[in-house]
């Protein structure tokens, strides 16, 4: 997935359903007073979903009931299947709701409907609110987007169809008008929709009714999303209070008919959200993640990111995660299928993290079934071990602090603040690089959850560049450095405030015991730590005197004695030039202290964002060593061995669940994965409850049972290989 791209390409052109296009926004379920809560209903406990996404010529060719076999065979619990919205595949009777014109005498969805239904599977309506026709145009100019010369936005590839205005009646009126004609001809389960609301960037419309909005909030509509115009900051607010108003209509229209029904949005975008997920968390009832691929040189774990971001919010309700079983990379091809490796890995990082896999074909004829199988054979083993991936909750003793608002505000292209230094998310990325090369088990833990009763069970709180974080925020990690719990913090954390009001100082000056000198200094190369002292942090960096820079510093001040100072940069061309023009200083690039039992680490560089752009191996060490110092020893987990593996522990209903996931692979940042390399034997020690005696442990993949010690609180044993995922079970 390279989304950045995309979102570039929207900027300019915003005329696209972004979701169905890109595969990486998420959904999130929460509470409107009306509806059950989300352990008792039916999606609470869904294991396997499915999708058939079918086209305006499908009702031609389309055998429903060879459609419902195989998602019999995936042993699914529901299926979503293609309503309306942007087409109708049954006999609609609402205005301007266009049925396909093949459809003939065929009610398509209803056949499809009934199919799951003789099957006992739950079938979910899917929906597109965002593009309608021109007769509707015509008839409601109202219900659509307009550019600044009042111009309505077609879709780039599909110009005959126009996007819809998310403030407008289009979705408070038609779109509920279709939903009550389904709900009350169709025995469904619930309602999604494709592309709506996503995670990204918000979209600026100039229609009638959102100029009015912008009169109401005090001005005209911007022209740039930038956060630093106070017109743009009550609009986020407006706009993400009119997302949760229509979640929460829809989410009472699905109810409408069966109460167990529910309404289920489109999010996804993996570490770089800019919407609010808390917010959208709080409505969401069941949060579906549309993040299905990945392009570039994006990493292969990145459905793994999204999984823990997700978890961040929904705290253990129902997320799903789309895996594209066509070939959805850049360029895409919607008919052919993906690379059975990739899409395997990809599953398995979903239902590593904690996801319901949601496997998706596009198109209701197929002519490539090579697919088929990728998905029965994972499903089938999902099936034969699904009270394993019921999980209570995961065990880590790592917090990485998700800071969205400096995800979505502090350093975006569109931004235009000065000193943008690259992507939003590179600094979680180099954290996150760093903590898979560690083997660490880490949650994130969403800003909007930054309290005592989330950070508890961690030992540590990482906050990789955590720029905007309000007072309340920082006193919220104060107190938990206060109750005991350990810190590292990068550069810019807690300069500004949470709408990027820069402050004069670190809002966490006392925790970091070190005050803001002067403006940040880089972006630049060829600058150095120089090792002062040794320190448990440096262990291992022998036989040198200097480590790489981060790109970028801010110069501190500190009363903590110098381990690591800062070597200013030099040229590094020609050859006669590369000499450190001052080569000793005082200035710290970190700071290693000890406060009470809280042991705090303080980069003044931006280690984690330089460590993900250089890959520099040095630089990673540098910040696993320093995790390993913060967290302490002993931890609840770890696993030695060959490879670089991401891995999640959870507590499950019969006990545990270790999850390895292997990316040792030519194609880890570069797809598509074609091949597993096995790794070799994976020495685990695994701490688990006082209480708890475990009687078994078996490798689920592998179907194998594994010898292992039980001494005191921690089972230990060898995983004799791994190949691309394996589960092991400790019941
Ligand atoms: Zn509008």
């Amino acid at each position: 997935m390279n989304r950045r791209s995309f979102l570039l390409l929207t900027a300019t052109s915003v005329a696209a359903t972004p979701a169905d296009l890109v595969g990486a926004f998420a959904n999130e379920p929460s509470r409107s007073s009306a509806s059950p809560t989300s352990t008792s209903a039916w999606y609470a406990t869904m294991r396997r979903c499915g999708q058939i996404n079918y086209n305006e010529c499908d009702p031609l060719t389309m055998d429903t009931e060879a459609w419902g076999d195989y998602w019999a065979s995936l042993k699914v619990d529901a299926v979503l299947l293609n309503g309306g919205g942007i087409l109708a595949f049954y006999p609609t009777e609402v205005p301007y709701h266009r049925r396909s014109q093949f459809l003939g005498t065929r009610d398509l969805f209803g056949e499809l409907v009934a199919a799951m239904k003789r099957r006992n599977i739950r079938a979910v309506a899917r929906m597109d609110c965002n593009l309608a026709y021109e007769d509707a145009l015509k008839a409601h100019p109202e219900w659509f987007e307009r550019n600044q010369d009042g111009a309505p936005r077609p879709h780039a590839e599909s110009p005959w169809l126009f996007a819809t205005c998310m403030f407008s009646t289009y979705f408070t009126e038609q779109m509920t008008a279709i939903y009550r004609e389904i709900n009350q001809r169709y025995s469904i389960d619930g309602f999604f929709t494709n592309g709506w609301p996503s995670t990204g960037p918000l979209r600026v419309c100039y229609c009638e009714n959102c100029r009015n909005l912008f009169a109401k909030l005090g001005g005209e509509p911007p022209g740039e999303t930038d956060i630093s115009n106070p017109l743009y900051r009550n609009y986020y607010q407006a706009y993400m209070d009119r997302i949760q108003e229509i979640w929460r209509l829809w989410d009472n229209i699905a109810r409408e008919k069966n109460s167990q029904s529910v309404y289920v949005g489109n999010l996804g975008g993996g570490f770089d959200a800019v919407k609010d997920l808390k917010q959208l968390g709080s409505v969401a009832a069941w949060f579906n993640a549309d993040h299905q691929w990945r392009a570039g040189e994006t990493p292969i774990w990145n459905c793994a990111q999204q999984g823990r971001v997700a978890y961040s919010v929904m705290q253990g309700r129902t997320i799903t995660n789309v895996s594209g079983a066509y070939s959805n990379a850049q360029p895409v091809w919607r008919h052919v299928s993906k690379s059975p490796a990739e899409l395997t890995l990809w599953m398995a990082q979903t239902t590593a993290s904690g996801m319901v896999p949601l496997f998706h074909w596009l198109g209701g004829s197929p002519e490539d079934n090579r697919w088929r199988e990728v998905g029965r054979s994972f499903f089938d083993w999902l099936a034969a071990n699904e009270v394993h991936f019921r999980n209570r909750r995961t065990i880590a003793d790592v917090a990485v602090l998700y800071s969205q608002r400096t995800v979505a505000f502090y350093s975006r292209p569109e931004s235009k603040r000065p000193g943008y230094r690259g992507g939003p998310i590179d600094y979680l990325q180099g954290l996150y690089y760093a903590l898979l090369e560690g083997r660490f088990f880490f949650d994130l833990v969403h800003e909007g959850n930054l309290d005592a009763a989330n950070l508890r069970k961690y030992r540590v709180l990482l906050l990789p560049n955590a720029a905007y974080l309000s007072e309340a925020q920082c006193e919220a990690i104060r107190q938990y450095v206060k109750d005991g719990g350990s810190l590292l913090a990068t550069f810019e954390s807690s300069r500004y405030s949470e709408w990027g009001e820069p402050r004069n100082d670190f809002q966490l000056a006392d925790l970091f015991d070190a005050h803001v000198t002067g403006d940040f200094i880089g972006p630049h190369g060829n600058s150095y730590a120089r090792i002062e002292a040794r320190h448990p942090v440096l262990e291992g960096f022998h036989g040198t005197a200097l480590l790489p820079g981060a790109e970028n510093r801010v110069p501190i001040s500190t009363a903590v004695p110098l381990t690591l100072s800062v070597v200013p940069a030099y040229p590094a061309f020609p050859p006669e030039m590369v000499y450190p023009r001052t080569p000793r200083t005082t200035e710290p690039a970190a700071v290693f202290h000890e406060k009470g039992k809280s042991r705090i680490v303080y980069f003044a560089g931006d280690v984690d964002r330089t460590c993900w752009r250089s890959g520099n191996s040095d630089i990673s060490q540098l910040l696993q060593n320093a995790i390993r110092w913060v967290r302490g020893p002993e931890p609840r987990v770890s696993i030695t061995g060959e490879g670089l593996i991401e891995a999640f522990a959870w507590e499950t209903e019969p006990g545990y669940a270790l999850h390895l996931l292997n990316y040792t692979n030519p194609n880890m940042t570069h797809g598509a994965v074609r091949h597993t390399y096995t790794l070799g034997a994976q020495h685990v020690r695994f701490r688990v409850g006082r209480d708890r005696v475990v009687k078994n442990v078996r490798a689920l993949r592998s179907a194998a049972t594994l010898k292992f010690q039980h001494q005191a609180e921690t089972v230990s044993f060898d995983l004799p290989n791994l190949a691309d995922y394996e589960v092991v079970a400790l019941s």
